[in-house]
């Protein structure tokens, strides 16, 4: 049994893992893992705290995918209920549909009496109302899409933690793999833009025959590409997972966005091997094991 996560999910693993200790499925692993970095304070880049949109409201966006039955939900431009990926899985387990979003998700989430919270945090508007000076140093794509959305905005933009998401894989006792995403996707966003993470395939994609992957970074490179159901057809056609992940990075390179950031994959293949890649030097990623005493963080495959 393991789970893998983007690094962010540090807060979340260790109950993840104990989930699956206790018996627990994949799926119910993933959303014990995910849960708490969509409650996390400091965390802007995921559920309550996320960073806003354009119009200063945090609309959130998640994904579940069961790797058994290949069955997945998700929710886009949620606002107002903290757990997006809870909600997403209802979504796989009780509507004839895999995808959802705005006032129809709200909807269902109030129908199924998930509890509705200001997700804006005083700080989270702060950074929304942007500050002159840029402080953290950003990549050109990232410099470019915001001074575009600020221009938008008619703010100045500030580059700090524009954006991450988190991703959760686990493997079960019976070898069964679920993957998840949550995230409160690109600051600054047009109201009502989807990323990557609410969109199987491109996001999120798990097949208990080959692995699963999932993306953070700029969702509509990896929507162009389809990155994460890549990963998993790599593997599909025989490729090793490193050898996978780099043939699904270097398939981003065809992609001409003017906009284009930092890339980032998680994945696991069939037997439980973790792995990930990014196009940023030094990126790490954390897994942990049911026999570990807690997770490790490993650093990711460099892909430029
Ligand atoms: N992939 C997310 C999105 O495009 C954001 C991120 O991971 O940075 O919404």
């Amino acid at each position: 049994m393991i789970v893998v996560a983007s690094s962010n999910g540090k807060v979340g693993i260790r109950q993840a893992v104990e989930t699956l200790r206790r018996g627990g499925s994949a799926l119910d692993a993933v959303v014990a893992g995910i849960e708490p970095v969509e409650s996390n304070p400091e965390d802007h880049s995921v559920g309550y705290s996320g960073l806003p949109n354009l119009i200063g409201e945090v609309e959130l966006d998640a994904s579940i995918m069961d790797g058994r039955t290949l069955a997945a939900g998700a929710v886009g431009a949620i606002r107002g209920y903290e757990h997006p990926i809870a909600i997403a899985r209802r979504v796989m387990e009780e509507l004839p549909h895999v995808l959802i979003v705005g006032a129809g998700a709200e909807r269902f989430a109030r129908e199924l009496g998930f509890p509705q919270r200001d997700l804006l945090t005083p700080e989270a508007l702060a950074v929304w109302r942007g500050r002159l000076e840029r402080t953290v140093e950003v990549d050109p794509g990232t410099v470019k899409y915001l001074d575009r959305m600020a221009g938008l905005a008619k703010l100045a933009a500030d580059p700090e933690r524009p954006n991450e998401t988190v991703n959760f894989i686990a493997r079960d006792r019976e070898g069964n793999i679920a993957c998840g995403v949550s995230t409160s996707g690109w600051s600054w966003k047009y109201p009502g833009r989807l990323g990557d993470s609410p969109i199987i395939a491109a996001g999120n994609y798990a097949d208990n025959r080959y692995g699963a992957a999932a993306c953070t970074g700029r969702g509509e490179m990896a929507m162009r590409a389809a990155t994460a159901h890549s990963v998993v057809l790599y593997l599909k056609m025989g490729l090793g997972l490193e050898a996978a992940l780099r043939e699904a990075m270097t398939d981003l390179h065809a992609v001409d966005d003017a906009y284009a950031g930092g890339m980032n994959i998680v994945a696991l293949d069939r037997d439980g091997m973790p792995h990930a890649a990014s196009n940023r030097p030094d990126a790490t990623f954390i897994f942990m094991r049911d026999d570990m005493a807690d997770y490790e963080e490993r650093e990711r495959l460099y892909v430029p």
